[in-house]
């Protein structure tokens, strides 16, 4: 066991790798031509270190809890409890949806993720789940290497449960192939330091400065723009914000008592 986590780990590194570097190599050039707010480059970002540890911890963890949620629900709701099954299970998917073409099942999921995730999202900007998310807003330099930050129980009642219970309804895992790589850019693209609003589209993608007006306070209007990916969904429940011939400039979760490396952050919402 402890030898397949490692290798795990490894291979985890293998595929984060090679992806850090482009984008990190992506976003350089394009903030120093489009910057959003003036400032240092994202290699001398304040907490450079709490998001590295966040960019390689984060898609491990996610990886070892998805694949065991997905054996858990199986088991628990399906009845299926040998290795044959459970890959005869998922493997292509099963039932209805997984009789669509894959790039159909890919759209289908991008759109029913998206939207469970804005409201999951609204529900984590409330009451007692706000601690936990709150970490993922204490990025005060928002940059492409901000959107790892996320605390792991904002994790499992997030992207995981939302991609585990898709996956069980039956969308195939192959979508991922396109899925996973373009969650991984859209989500480092919307907070990096650019002031792109892709003028008309931005009604159709979340751009970088419609989510960096998501990190203002809440008396600069942070209290809007929770969708992820498509701001069909804040344009439809009221939430959409994006001021013309405006730029937000300033970050933050309005809790000074955030720790700012990674140890204290994970342990600051059982704390509180
Ligand atoms: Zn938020
Ligand atoms: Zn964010």
């Amino acid at each position: 066991m402890p030898i397949e986590v490692i290798e795990m780990l490894g291979e985890t590194m293998v595929k984060v790798l090679p992806v850090t570097i482009a984008l990190a190599l992506v976003f350089t050039v394009l903030s120093h031509f489009w910057a959003c707010n003036d400032g240092p480059p994202w290699w001398r970002k304040r907490d450079l270190i709490t998001d590295i540890c966040y960019w390689f911890f984060v898609p491990v963890f996610a990886r070892v809890f998805r694949i065991g949620l997905l054996v858990l629900g199986a088991g628990v709701i399906f009845n299926i409890h040998d290795a044959d099954g459970l890959v005869a299970f998922y493997d292509n998917g099963h039932g209805p949806l997984s009789r669509f073409p894959l790039w159909v099942q890919a759209i289908l999921f991008l759109v029913a993720s998206d939207f469970i995730l804005y409201w999951l999202h609204r529900m984590f900007h409330g009451g007692g789940f706000w601690k936990y998310h709150a970490i993922h807003h204490s990025s005060e330099d928002l940059e492409w290497i901000s959107a790892a930050r996320f605390h792991p129980v904002n994790l499992l009642i997030g992207t995981i449960l939302v991609d585990v219970i898709l996956l069980m309804a039956g969308i195939s895992p192959n979508i991922m192939l396109w899925v996973g790589p373009f969650t991984t850019f859209h989500s480092a693209f919307v907070h990096a330091n650019l002031r792109w609003t892709l003028g008309r589209f931005k009604y159709v993608i979340a751009t970088p400065v419609f989510h960096r007006w998501h990190h203002t306070s809440l008396d600069e209007g942070g209290n809007s723009n929770f969708a992820g990916t498509f701001p069909v969904w804040d344009i439809l429940f009221g939430t959409f914000r994006m001021p013309e011939n405006r730029l937000p400039d300033a970050y933050g979760a309005d809790d000074q008592s955030i720790p700012t490396e990674i140890g204290g952050q994970l342990a600051y919402p059982f704390r509180h």
